[in-house]
């Protein structure tokens, strides 16, 4: 076991900041994102009649994802706790997801993402210093997103990399908020730039990683699709794609 937590705090204890992607501190006075921001609803629910997302047409949907794979990978390996396996798992999405991102920021652009939006009328949002929810530039909201982690993610009161160092009781709570907000960066990505993920030849890693993303966070009860859903409880964004993946099996039910 301690050779195990050992080469987490290795892990852990890599680069401070992504190589890809240096998030600026939350100087212009915006909140920490607990409890929990916003989304809004623009122009009523979206047109059925709409032009599908190119993610979910054929061939991109299902590139490079295997039938009934990622049931065994999310599971955690024998005699590793829980809220460990949770910690490393959350620890690799947030740097691979940084990693892709990376190298969509030419894209993601002040004037090309005016709003952090994730469907045909859906926006997230995100609280200023006076509690109010306001919708902010994709580039700027997920700056953001990714400065809070990281520091929450070198905080060793939250993530303990150090043998005989228990983690704390809020410790599922934070997991749960923090898979919402890297679910938010999937969510915009999907809907914002997926012709650039096709131009770039990484749709089969972008759809595996988030496949597996959406399998752990069903694992695990992290995960929370309701952020895309409208009031009149249609979903938008990535949550056909993540229905589609369940019909084709690809995610369990
Ligand atoms: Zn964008």
């Amino acid at each position: 076991m301690s050779s195990f937590l050992n080469s987490i705090g290795r892990l852990r204890g890599g680069p401070k900041r992504s190589p890809v992607h240096s998030p600026s501190t939350n100087q212009q006075g915006y909140f920490d994102p607990l409890p929990s921001p916003g989304a809004e609803f623009t122009g009523g629910p979206p047109s059925p009649n709409g032009q599908k997302p190119l993610y979910l047409c054929q061939p991109f949907v299902k590139a490079a994802l295997v039938k009934g794979s990622f049931k065994t990978i999310v599971a955690p390996p024998k005699y590793v706790d829980v809220n460990e396996w949770v910690a490393v798992n959350l620890f690799d999405f947030y740097h691979n997801l940084n990693h892709f991102y990376g190298a969509l920021t030419d894209f993601c652009t002040l004037q090309n993402c005016p709003s952090m939006s994730a469907g045909p009328t859906l926006n997230f949002l995100w609280p200023d210093q006076n509690q109010r929810m306001v919708s902010l530039p994709a580039p700027t909201y997920i700056d953001f997103v990714m400065s809070w982690l990281q520091k929450l993610l070198d905080d060793e009161n939250v993530f303990p990399t150090k043998s005989g160092r228990e983690f704390p009781n809020s410790f599922a709570y934070t997991a749960k908020h923090i898979y919402k907000h890297l679910f938010r960066i999937f969510a915009h990505i999907y809907h914002a730039h997926f012709e650039q993920i096709l131009h770039l030849s990484v749709e089969a890693h972008f759809n595996s990683l988030f496949a597996h993303f959406l399998a752990f966070g069903k694992e695990f009860d992290l995960l929370a699709m309701k952020d895309l859903m409208t009031p009149e409880g249609m979903g938008q964004g990535v949550a056909g794609l993540s229905d589609k993946w369940r019909e084709m099996g690809i995610l369990e039910v």
